[in-house]
């Protein structure tokens, strides 16, 4: 079993005297305990939160230049750690060696593209009569960010990392389960030189240390990522103090294969769009819609790729799926796939310890089926014929959701009109990659509000200001 060393103590800021519990951390694929991790209290939080907003004094006056070495010298220390923080999401996530080393690369990635920011967070100079019109970006404050347990890394570097270049202070808080790569980022931020109380994270209940951000009258913003029923939550309770909110929740995803696409590409790639890290991915394309007159040849190639697909020891490299994040997950993905569900074809897993469940295709099913209307982040997938253009994009947008989604044909005009038709946030054309750090990502609909990644970011973590000097005065 680990425990936080001396520089997580400081950066993940306990109290031992205040600590009143802990979490024990699980390696969902061998269900063995590996860690115990404080369970930090109001009171704990608050004194965070007061030295995060008593940084922001400083940080925010750091030069640009300075602030984009500390960054780039934390994306460093990121890089030079990759195989460690890969290897702790690998046992406390159970995701696979291989998506654990690109997550921990996002991450750098990600302080890397923002360390670019200070010295360019331009503002405008807007001609006006009389004198002269400037603006400026201002940081906001304390942001706390509040991440989930399915992707521990990059959802946390695309709160923090933005926010601390834009010159804001960051409150981070860990999902329960998933806190040990977090943790450890806090520790590298410290031995990058970025000072005490600019970036703090704090391992804690939701109920507790993140619902104090949102109504800590210091912190200025809250960067959520998570499920629709607490983004909810989230959105109401900042209204309160009309404080700034990102919200990236939910998706239902739809893949959709067009009879003119590449049908043997688009059936081989289909179960990596839904089953990569176990189903357990906001953009999943769990709805997979395929042209009626592609229908019958495209599952006959769909389930060679389903059974193919090596799901097992995440520490493997020739793995591809691994657990389920925890047995809580498991039972919530299990109700889906009930005795008698429609289930077409499956792939494979292990018996014994871990939480583990077979990628599972289900066909035919009725539009009213929860497996077709509810998220389910887990390796189920649903398969749905359908007749034309116009019915692909009525069905894509039957649901309250909008993240991402993916469009297979050869016809570049369709994809076009099918991706413009569809109401969702990201979208890929003969591919299911909906990631790259500099460009935008967020949700339409119940998906979220706002945008992180790219250059959108920076503005979500800044305010305007505009200043108008008279100089005929
Ligand atoms: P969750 O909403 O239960 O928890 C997310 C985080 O919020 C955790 O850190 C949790 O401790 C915290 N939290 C819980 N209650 C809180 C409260 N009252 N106040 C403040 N914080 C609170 O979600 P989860 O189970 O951890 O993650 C799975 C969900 O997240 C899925 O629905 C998935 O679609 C969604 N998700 C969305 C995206 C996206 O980018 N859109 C990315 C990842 C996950």
């Amino acid at each position: 079993m680990q425990t936080p060393g001396p520089r997580a103590r400081r950066s993940v800021r306990v109290c031992q005297d205040s600590i009143v519990s802990t979490f024990t951390v699980i390696n969902p694929a061998t269900e063995q305990a590996i860690a115990e991790v404080p369970s930090i209290s109001l009171a704990e939080t608050d004194a965070a939160i007061e030295a995060a907003s008593r940084a922001f004094e400083t940080w925010r006056l750091v030069a640009p230049g300075d602030r984009a070495r500390l960054l780039r010298r934390f994306a460093s220390l990121v890089d030079a750690n990759l195989e460690q923080l890969a290897q702790l999401e690998v046992a406390n996530a159970g995701h696979t060696i291989g998506n654990a080393r690109w997550e921990a690369g996002n991450v750098r990635d990600v302080l890397d593209y923002y360390a670019g920011a200070p010295e360019r967070h331009t503002g405008l100079q807007i001609p006006a009569p009389g004198g002269v019109n400037i603006t400026f970006r201002e940081p906001l404050g304390v942001v706390g960010v509040v991440v989930p347990w399915n992707f521990p890394m990059p959802i946390a570097g695309w709160g923090f990392a933005p926010a601390l270049a834009a010159g804001n202070t960051v409150v981070l808080k860990p999902a329960e389960i998933t806190p040990l790569t977090a943790m450890r980022l806090g520790e590298l931020a410290l031995e990058a030189g970025i000072p005490e109380g600019v970036f703090t994270v704090l391992t804690g209940k939701g109920s507790v240390v993140g619902w104090r951000f949102v109504t800590h009258e210091k912190v200025a913003k809250v960067c959520f990522t998570g499920s629709t029923e607490v983004g909810t939550k989230i959105m109401a309770g900042c209204a309160d103090q009309i404080k700034r909110v990102t919200l990236e929740l939910g998706g239902k995803s739809a893949n959709v294969v067009f009879a003119d696409a590449d049908l043997e590409l688009a059936a081989a790639r289909a179960p990596y769009g839904v089953f990569d890290n176990a189903g357990q991915d906001c953009c999943a394309r769990s709805r997979i819609l395929v042209e009626a007159s592609a229908y019958d040849r495209f599952m006959e190639m769909l389930e060679p790729a389903v059974a193919g697909v090596v799901v097992g020891d995440p520490t493997l490299e020739v793995t591809e799926m691994g657990p389920l994040v925890s047995s809580a997950q498991r039972d919530v993905v299990a109700s889906y796939v009930p005795d008698g569900a429609p289930v077409a074809f499956r792939g494979s897993c292990p018996d014994g310890p871990g939480f583990w469940f077979p990628p599972t295709v289900l066909a035919p099913v009725s539009a009213s089926d929860r497996a077709v209307t509810e998220e389910i982040f887990g390796p189920v997938v649903v398969v749905i014929p359908f007749a034309d253009e116009a019915e692909a994009i009525r069905i894509a947008n039957d649901t309250p959701f909008g993240l991402s989604g993916s469009i297979w044909t050869r016809d570049v005009g369709r994809a076009l009109r099918t991706a413009r038709g569809i109401e969702a946030g990201n979208l890929s054309v003969n591919s299911h990659s909906s990631v790259r750090y500099w460009t935008p990502f967020g949700g339409f609909k119940q998906s979220g509000i706002g945008r992180e990644l790219g250059p959108d970011a920076l503005h979500a973590f800044s305010e305007v200001k505009n200043v108008f000097l008279a100089t005929d005065a």
